[in-house]
């Protein structure tokens, strides 16, 4: 499986990562990558970039070393209800929303809660695809959420960073590998992301693939192997947002 796209990496600008655009768009050239998603921490985030970062992504040039790069943010969700911790005129602009739970930004719940919260801004019209499910931050009923992204075509990741040995002692890898089998089993739109935080993890998907290949997640399912599936799935989600919109209060009323 060739794996052209690596949408979820960090610059220096997140507060706790270590590398420039520049470095990380180097590396990704140099592995072959066709398209970046540069996404730093949304600003609840301690150490995050101030939103005035986000205001000047439009300096960075579309594309570095022959890799399109897509400027985006890995937003947060802040309570119970799904809100994120980005006001609506940046959600308008940016190329790529990531969305996910993060301690400190989220004051936790019950399962009930936190899987509640991740459904509910997955039926954001303005999120495009959710993030490290499997991190054991904060327990969720995962099968809920694999189900919840198949019928509202929202991808979920498999984050090659939970999976590295530094988490799997919290049980990450097994939270992977749950949700991962129930994303097999409905056939849920799958992203592969790095989650890197220093240019030599950026495009490092080996843990994520291994984990794909084991619970049989196929081909079709993962959108990296085509950065055109990527910017039609993203250019199809803005110019539906507000029809989306409609739909997710519907869906409000059969899921989760
Ligand atoms: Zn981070
Ligand atoms: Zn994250």
């Amino acid at each position: 499986m060739e794996l052209l796209v690596d949408l979820h990496t960090h610059t220096i600008a997140s507060g706790h990562a270590y590398s420039t655009i520049t470095e990380n768009a180097q590396a990704a050239s140099r592995r072959g990558l066709k398209l970046l998603g540069m996404t730093d921490h949304g600003p609840s985030m301690p150490g995050a970039p101030h939103l005035f970062h986000f205001d000047n992504l439009s300096i960075i040039p579309d594309e570095l070393y022959g890799v399109r790069i897509l400027p985006g943010v890995e937003a947060n969700i802040t309570n119970h209800q799904g809100d994120l911790d980005m006001p609506l005129k940046y959600l308008e602009y940016l190329k790529l929303i990531l969305v996910g739970l993060h301690p400190i930004c989220y004051p936790g719940g019950t399962c009930e809660q936190n899987t509640q919260a991740y459904i509910k801004a997955m039926k954001n019209p303005y999120t495009d695809m959710m993030v490290h499910p499997g991190r054991p931050d904060f327990e969720m009923d995962l099968e809920k959420i694999a189900h919840a992204s198949a019928f509202l075509n929202i991808p979920v990741e498999v984050n090659n960073s939970s999976l590295s040995t530094i988490r799997d002692k919290d049980g990450a890898r097994d939270n992977c590998r749950s949700i991962a089998r129930y994303m097999a089993k409905y056939k849920s739109p799958v992203i592969l992301g790095s989650d890197a935080h220093f240019w030599d993890r950026v495009g490092e998907f080996s843990d994520a693939l291994d984990l794909v290949h084991e619970v049989g997640i196929s081909e079709q399912q993962i959108l990296n192997t085509s950065p055109d599936r990527v910017l039609n799935y993203l250019a199809t989600r803005r110019k539906n947002r507000s029809d989306i919109s409609i739909l997710s209060h519907h869906y409000g009323l059969n899921i989760a």
